[in-house]
């Protein structure tokens, strides 16, 4: 059978139109099964907090289900940030979880350290120790650096009860009530050098 060039584009463009429409149909009852999900923040309690990765302190809103979390969102109420968060902020949901990219299910981000570790001296590696044994650790440290640095004078003979080996940097997401906390504290063993990530 001959078939002219215009013959031939016209049956060409009429099977185009045939698949397309086919497939428009296709994505349209997929689209329509998709909204028969349970909306993604349904059922879910919601907190406040704040973004713990730089010192501008963005406002987060964070949706939770059965103690999951399940969504992280910028806070509109947040006199800082008004809703808005950078791209590192936004991404802030994959410190806890992960979306699985072949299931596109939500898997928890195994990744994230959820114990104190502790790197002995001279050791290669990381070993996980519990709460307990390390806040014990860490003022067993305290008090012993405190105790062979203490200065109760300086080299004028003036009373100024301090170490010089203790130094305090606070982080950005502490709040100033945190902050005073700190510093009361530190000022209480004699630190002198204080300083917070927010000033950065
Ligand atoms: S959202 Fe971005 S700018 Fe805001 S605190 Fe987090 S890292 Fe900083």
């Amino acid at each position: 059978m001959e078939i002219s060039r215009r013959g031939l584009l016209k049956a060409t463009s009429a099977a185009l139109a045939g698949s397309v429409a086919f497939e428009l149909s296709g994505q349209s009852t997929a689209f329509a099964m998709d909204t028969q999900k349970q909306w993604k923040l349904e059922d879910t309690e919601e907190y406040t907090s704040i973004c713990c990765y730089c010192a501008c302190g963005c406002g987060l809103v964070c949706s939770t289900r059965d103690g999951k979390l399940v969504h992280v969102e910028g806070d509109p109420e947040h006199f800082v940030s008004e809703g808005g968060l950078c791209p590192k902020g936004a991404a802030e949901f994959q410190t806890d979880m992960l979306v699985n990219p072949e299931t596109r299910e939500l898997e928890e981000n195994e990744s994230r350290i959820m114990t104190p570790m502790v790197r002995r001296p001279g050791s290669d590696h990381w070993d996980q120790i519990s709460w307990d044994d390390a806040v014990d650790e860490i003022a067993r440290h305290i008090k012993d650096t405190r105790d062979a640095t203490f200065e109760e004078t300086n080299d004028a003979g003036v009373t100024v009860n301090r170490t010089p080996a203790i130094g305090a940097l606070g982080g950005s997401s502490m709040t100033i009530e945190e902050e005073y906390f700190i510093v009361k504290m530190m000022r209480e063993i004699g630190a002198i050098t204080l300083d917070n990530q927010a000033r950065v």
